[in-house]
Protein backbone atom coordinates (compact mmCIF):
# COMPACT_ATOMS: atom_id res chain seq x y z
CA UNK A 1 0.00 0.00 0.00
CA UNK A 2 1.10 3.49 -1.03
CA UNK A 3 1.27 5.96 2.26
CA UNK A 4 1.44 9.34 0.49
CA UNK A 5 1.21 10.61 3.91
CA UNK A 6 5.88 10.53 3.59
CA UNK A 7 9.08 10.60 1.29
CA UNK A 8 11.27 8.45 1.91
CA UNK A 9 14.72 9.67 0.01
CA UNK A 10 18.56 7.76 0.40
CA UNK A 11 21.94 9.39 -0.01
CA UNK A 12 20.21 12.53 -0.13
CA UNK A 13 21.93 16.02 -0.23
CA UNK A 14 20.83 17.50 3.06
CA UNK A 15 21.92 20.66 1.65
CA UNK A 16 18.94 21.15 -0.30
CA UNK A 17 16.99 20.97 2.76
CA UNK A 18 18.92 23.28 5.35
CA UNK A 19 18.66 27.04 4.63
CA UNK A 20 22.90 27.41 4.91
CA UNK A 21 22.89 24.96 1.69
CA UNK A 22 25.84 22.93 3.77
CA UNK A 23 26.11 19.59 4.58
CA UNK A 24 26.61 16.07 2.42
CA UNK A 25 25.13 12.98 1.84
CA UNK A 26 22.46 11.47 4.67
CA UNK A 27 21.84 8.17 4.36
CA UNK A 28 17.88 8.03 5.51
CA UNK A 29 15.88 11.58 4.86
CA UNK A 30 12.30 11.16 5.10
CA UNK A 31 9.66 14.13 5.06
CA UNK A 32 6.64 13.49 7.17
CA UNK A 33 3.09 15.57 6.51
CA UNK A 34 1.69 14.58 9.75
CA UNK A 35 1.92 14.09 13.48
CA UNK A 36 1.50 10.50 12.99
CA UNK A 37 3.64 9.55 10.92
CA UNK A 38 6.35 11.95 12.54
CA UNK A 39 5.64 9.00 15.36
CA UNK A 40 5.58 6.18 13.53
CA UNK A 41 9.18 7.20 11.80
CA UNK A 42 10.93 7.94 14.89
CA UNK A 43 9.24 4.58 16.74
CA UNK A 44 10.86 2.66 12.71
CA UNK A 45 13.81 4.77 13.85
CA UNK A 46 13.79 3.77 17.22
CA UNK A 47 13.27 -0.19 17.08
CA UNK A 48 15.95 -0.29 13.93
CA UNK A 49 18.53 1.25 15.84
CA UNK A 50 19.00 4.26 13.56
CA UNK A 51 20.05 7.01 14.99
CA UNK A 52 17.43 9.91 14.21
CA UNK A 53 17.05 13.62 13.93
CA UNK A 54 13.67 15.61 13.69
CA UNK A 55 14.09 18.83 11.64
CA UNK A 56 12.01 21.26 10.85
CA UNK A 57 13.17 24.01 8.56
CA UNK A 58 17.15 23.25 9.14
CA UNK A 59 17.45 26.84 9.42
CA UNK A 60 19.66 26.60 12.81
CA UNK A 61 21.95 24.04 12.25
CA UNK A 62 25.37 23.29 10.38
CA UNK A 63 25.29 19.72 8.93
CA UNK A 64 28.62 17.80 8.72
CA UNK A 65 30.17 16.12 5.60
CA UNK A 66 28.25 13.09 5.85
CA UNK A 67 24.77 11.52 8.69
CA UNK A 68 25.15 8.05 8.72
CA UNK A 69 21.50 8.29 10.64
CA UNK A 70 17.71 9.75 9.26
CA UNK A 71 17.11 12.95 9.29
CA UNK A 72 12.92 13.30 9.91
CA UNK A 73 11.80 16.67 7.62
CA UNK A 74 8.77 17.65 9.75
CA UNK A 75 5.83 19.05 7.38
CA UNK A 76 2.93 18.23 9.80
CA UNK A 77 0.14 21.06 9.44
CA UNK A 78 -3.00 20.54 11.09
CA UNK A 79 -3.95 23.47 13.69
CA UNK A 80 -7.71 24.77 15.00
CA UNK A 81 -8.20 28.01 16.85
CA UNK A 82 -10.44 28.26 19.75
CA UNK A 83 -11.67 31.54 20.67
CA UNK A 84 -8.09 33.42 21.64
CA UNK A 85 -6.01 29.84 21.00
CA UNK A 86 -4.03 28.32 18.92
CA UNK A 87 -3.19 24.58 18.92
CA UNK A 88 -1.18 23.60 15.68
CA UNK A 89 0.99 20.76 14.90
CA UNK A 90 4.77 21.55 15.40
CA UNK A 91 5.70 21.24 11.64
CA UNK A 92 3.59 24.56 10.43
CA UNK A 93 6.03 27.34 9.60
CA UNK A 94 5.81 30.57 11.66
CA UNK A 95 5.58 32.84 8.68
CA UNK A 96 2.15 30.05 7.85
CA UNK A 97 1.17 30.86 11.83
CA UNK A 98 1.94 34.55 11.42
CA UNK A 99 -0.36 34.62 8.27
CA UNK A 100 -3.30 33.03 10.21
CA UNK A 101 -3.23 35.03 12.87
CA UNK A 102 -3.44 38.27 10.77
CA UNK A 103 -6.69 36.33 9.19
CA UNK A 104 -8.23 35.97 12.80
CA UNK A 105 -7.12 39.54 13.91
CA UNK A 106 -4.77 37.60 16.73
CA UNK A 107 -1.33 39.00 18.10
CA UNK A 108 1.24 37.65 19.36
CA UNK A 109 4.29 36.32 16.89
CA UNK A 110 4.09 39.42 14.67
CA UNK A 111 8.32 40.29 16.08
CA UNK A 112 8.84 36.48 15.02
CA UNK A 113 8.52 37.83 11.01
CA UNK A 114 10.90 36.66 8.92
CA UNK A 115 12.39 34.01 10.91
CA UNK A 116 12.38 30.80 8.94
CA UNK A 117 11.20 28.45 11.09
CA UNK A 118 8.56 25.83 12.33
CA UNK A 119 6.69 25.91 15.77
CA UNK A 120 8.73 22.69 16.80
CA UNK A 121 12.04 24.40 15.73
CA UNK A 122 11.25 27.94 17.35
CA UNK A 123 9.81 26.05 20.72
CA UNK A 124 13.36 23.95 21.31
CA UNK A 125 15.03 27.27 20.88
CA UNK A 126 12.95 29.82 22.38
CA UNK A 127 13.20 31.35 19.53
CA UNK A 128 12.76 35.54 19.69
CA UNK A 129 13.49 38.88 17.87
CA UNK A 130 12.68 42.45 19.08
CA UNK A 131 12.31 42.22 22.73
CA UNK A 132 9.84 39.01 21.96
CA UNK A 133 10.01 35.16 22.51
CA UNK A 134 7.99 32.42 21.56
CA UNK A 135 7.62 31.50 25.51
CA UNK A 136 5.65 34.61 25.79
CA UNK A 137 2.87 32.89 24.05
CA UNK A 138 3.03 29.07 25.13
CA UNK A 139 0.31 27.87 27.12
CA UNK A 140 1.54 24.16 26.49
CA UNK A 141 3.82 21.99 24.49
CA UNK A 142 2.76 18.42 23.91
CA UNK A 143 5.70 15.49 23.50
CA UNK A 144 6.61 12.04 23.54
CA UNK A 145 8.77 10.55 25.44
CA UNK A 146 11.52 9.43 23.00
CA UNK A 147 12.61 6.20 25.28
CA UNK A 148 9.14 5.31 26.21
CA UNK A 149 6.98 7.26 23.40
CA UNK A 150 4.75 8.67 25.87
CA UNK A 151 3.12 11.26 25.87
CA UNK A 152 3.10 14.29 28.33
CA UNK A 153 1.81 18.02 28.20
CA UNK A 154 4.71 20.35 29.45
CA UNK A 155 3.23 23.59 30.58
CA UNK A 156 5.17 27.04 30.02
CA UNK A 157 6.98 26.97 33.29
CA UNK A 158 8.18 23.19 33.20
CA UNK A 159 9.54 23.93 29.75
CA UNK A 160 12.47 25.67 31.51
CA UNK A 161 12.60 28.36 28.54
CA UNK A 162 15.35 31.11 29.08
CA UNK A 163 17.46 32.74 26.31
CA UNK A 164 17.85 30.75 23.21
CA UNK A 165 17.27 27.41 25.30
CA UNK A 166 14.92 25.09 26.33
CA UNK A 167 14.40 21.97 28.39
CA UNK A 168 13.77 20.59 24.72
CA UNK A 169 17.75 20.93 23.71
CA UNK A 170 18.27 17.80 25.95
CA UNK A 171 16.51 16.13 23.10
CA UNK A 172 14.74 13.74 25.48
CA UNK A 173 11.60 14.24 23.50
CA UNK A 174 9.44 14.70 19.92
CA UNK A 175 7.54 18.09 20.15
CA UNK A 176 4.26 16.86 18.28
CA UNK A 177 1.41 19.67 19.22
CA UNK A 178 1.61 23.15 21.14
CA UNK A 179 -1.35 25.83 22.66
CA UNK A 180 -0.60 29.37 22.08
CA UNK A 181 -1.67 32.39 23.90
CA UNK A 182 -3.28 34.90 21.78
CA UNK A 183 -4.59 38.43 22.04
CA UNK A 184 -7.19 40.27 19.83
CA UNK A 185 -5.96 43.58 17.50
CA UNK A 186 -7.07 45.16 15.24
CA UNK A 187 -5.87 43.67 11.61
CA UNK A 188 -4.52 46.65 10.16
CA UNK A 189 -2.58 47.32 13.26
CA UNK A 190 -1.27 43.81 13.23
CA UNK A 191 -0.03 44.04 9.11
CA UNK A 192 1.54 47.77 9.98
CA UNK A 193 3.69 45.62 12.57
CA UNK A 194 4.89 42.35 10.63
CA UNK A 195 6.02 44.51 7.62
CA UNK A 196 8.00 47.06 9.54
CA UNK A 197 9.53 43.90 11.65
CA UNK A 198 9.89 42.67 8.18
CA UNK A 199 11.49 45.85 7.13
CA UNK A 200 13.93 45.83 9.76
CA UNK A 201 15.20 41.91 9.37
CA UNK A 202 15.61 42.39 5.18
CA UNK A 203 17.62 45.83 5.52
CA UNK A 204 20.24 44.47 8.31
CA UNK A 205 20.60 41.06 7.68
CA UNK A 206 21.84 38.90 4.59
CA UNK A 207 18.96 37.38 3.95
CA UNK A 208 19.58 36.95 -0.15
CA UNK A 209 22.39 34.41 0.92
CA UNK A 210 22.23 31.32 2.55
CA UNK A 211 22.84 31.00 6.42
CA UNK A 212 21.68 29.66 10.16
CA UNK A 213 21.08 33.07 10.95
CA UNK A 214 23.30 34.33 13.91
CA UNK A 215 25.99 32.27 14.48
CA UNK A 216 27.10 32.82 18.14
CA UNK A 217 24.68 33.52 21.11
CA UNK A 218 24.68 37.00 23.02
CA UNK A 219 26.15 37.42 26.27
CA UNK A 220 27.70 40.15 28.31
CA UNK A 221 29.32 41.06 24.79
CA UNK A 222 27.52 41.17 21.60
CA UNK A 223 28.99 39.44 18.74
CA UNK A 224 27.86 41.56 15.98
CA UNK A 225 29.18 44.55 17.35
CA UNK A 226 32.36 42.84 18.55
CA UNK A 227 33.26 41.58 14.94
CA UNK A 228 32.55 44.87 13.37
CA UNK A 229 34.26 46.54 15.50
CA UNK A 230 37.46 44.42 15.23
CA UNK A 231 37.44 44.80 11.61
CA UNK A 232 36.35 40.71 10.63
CA UNK A 233 33.54 41.55 8.43
CA UNK A 234 33.89 40.34 4.73
CA UNK A 235 36.80 38.20 6.07
CA UNK A 236 36.38 34.92 3.55
CA UNK A 237 37.62 31.54 3.95
CA UNK A 238 36.85 29.64 0.72
CA UNK A 239 33.59 29.94 0.24
CA UNK A 240 32.27 31.12 4.04
CA UNK A 241 32.02 34.29 4.67
CA UNK A 242 31.38 36.67 7.81
CA UNK A 243 28.53 38.89 6.52
CA UNK A 244 29.68 42.50 5.11
CA UNK A 245 25.71 43.53 5.71
CA UNK A 246 25.46 42.44 9.50
CA UNK A 247 28.94 41.08 11.33
CA UNK A 248 26.75 38.43 13.40
CA UNK A 249 25.99 36.25 10.43
CA UNK A 250 28.38 33.61 8.72
CA UNK A 251 27.00 33.20 5.18
CA UNK A 252 27.65 30.82 2.49
CA UNK A 253 29.35 32.06 -1.48
CA UNK A 254 28.55 29.43 -2.91
CA UNK A 255 30.23 26.00 -2.17
CA UNK A 256 30.99 26.51 1.36
CA UNK A 257 31.52 23.53 3.88
CA UNK A 258 31.27 23.10 7.52
CA UNK A 259 34.90 23.03 8.43
CA UNK A 260 34.89 26.20 6.58
CA UNK A 261 32.32 27.94 8.84
CA UNK A 262 33.98 26.41 11.58
CA UNK A 263 37.89 28.10 10.78
CA UNK A 264 35.79 31.49 10.77
CA UNK A 265 34.46 30.47 14.07
CA UNK A 266 37.53 29.77 15.50
CA UNK A 267 39.37 32.49 13.86
CA UNK A 268 37.13 34.74 15.47
CA UNK A 269 36.76 33.42 19.05
CA UNK A 270 41.05 33.48 18.88
CA UNK A 271 41.10 36.82 18.43
CA UNK A 272 37.94 37.63 20.55
CA UNK A 273 40.05 35.71 23.47
CA UNK A 274 42.98 37.51 22.92
CA UNK A 275 41.44 40.90 23.80
CA UNK A 276 37.97 40.19 26.25
CA UNK A 277 39.82 36.38 27.53
CA UNK A 278 36.49 34.83 26.86
CA UNK A 279 35.09 32.78 23.55
CA UNK A 280 31.02 33.45 21.68
CA UNK A 281 29.23 30.53 22.08
CA UNK A 282 27.79 29.14 19.19
CA UNK A 283 24.37 29.44 18.61
CA UNK A 284 23.61 27.38 15.52
CA UNK A 285 24.10 23.55 16.28
CA UNK A 286 26.91 21.73 15.09
CA UNK A 287 24.92 18.10 13.74
CA UNK A 288 26.88 15.38 14.79
C1 LIG B 1 18.02 34.28 7.92
C2 LIG B 1 17.82 33.74 9.31
C3 LIG B 1 17.36 34.58 10.32
C4 LIG B 1 17.18 34.09 11.61
N1 LIG B 1 16.73 34.95 12.57
C5 LIG B 1 16.56 34.50 13.82
C6 LIG B 1 16.07 35.39 14.85
O1 LIG B 1 15.79 36.56 14.62
N2 LIG B 1 15.90 34.88 16.09
C7 LIG B 1 16.19 33.56 16.40
O2 LIG B 1 16.00 33.16 17.56
N3 LIG B 1 16.63 32.70 15.45
C8 LIG B 1 16.81 33.13 14.18
N4 LIG B 1 17.28 32.28 13.22
C9 LIG B 1 17.62 30.88 13.58
C10 LIG B 1 16.49 29.86 13.30
O3 LIG B 1 15.67 30.32 12.26
C11 LIG B 1 15.61 29.58 14.52
O4 LIG B 1 16.38 29.02 15.55
C12 LIG B 1 14.42 28.67 14.18
O5 LIG B 1 13.47 28.77 15.21
C13 LIG B 1 14.78 27.21 13.97
O6 LIG B 1 13.60 26.55 13.55
P1 LIG B 1 13.60 25.27 12.61
O7 LIG B 1 12.21 24.80 12.49
O8 LIG B 1 14.33 25.53 11.35
O9 LIG B 1 14.44 24.27 13.52
P2 LIG B 1 15.67 23.38 13.08
O10 LIG B 1 16.84 24.26 12.80
O11 LIG B 1 15.24 22.42 12.04
O12 LIG B 1 15.93 22.58 14.44
C14 LIG B 1 16.38 23.23 15.60
C15 LIG B 1 16.45 22.19 16.73
O13 LIG B 1 15.12 21.80 17.08
C16 LIG B 1 14.98 20.37 16.98
N5 LIG B 1 13.60 20.13 16.55
C17 LIG B 1 12.95 20.70 15.51
N6 LIG B 1 11.67 20.27 15.46
C18 LIG B 1 11.52 19.40 16.49
C19 LIG B 1 10.42 18.60 16.98
N7 LIG B 1 9.22 18.62 16.40
N8 LIG B 1 10.64 17.82 18.07
C20 LIG B 1 11.84 17.80 18.68
N9 LIG B 1 12.92 18.51 18.27
C21 LIG B 1 12.76 19.30 17.19
C22 LIG B 1 16.04 19.96 15.96
O14 LIG B 1 16.40 18.60 16.11
C23 LIG B 1 17.17 20.91 16.32
O15 LIG B 1 17.88 20.42 17.44
C24 LIG B 1 17.47 32.73 11.92
C25 LIG B 1 17.92 31.89 10.89
C26 LIG B 1 18.10 32.38 9.60
C27 LIG B 1 18.57 31.45 8.52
Amino acid sequence: MINLDYIYKKNVDIKDFCTFKIGGKVRHLFIVHSTQTLLNVCFYCKIHNIKYKIVGLASNLLFPKRYNGAIIVNRSHSFMFRKNHLYLDSGITLSNVINMCLNKGLSGLENLSAIPSTIGGAVVNNTGAFSCEIKDIIDYVEVYDRRTFKKKRLYNSDCNFSYRDSIFKSNDYIITRIKLNLTPMPKNMIKEKILSIIDKKVSTQPMDYPSAGSIFKRGKLLPAKIIDELGLKGIRYNDAQISNKHAGFIINLKNACSDDVMHLVKLINNIVYKIYKMKFKLEIELVK
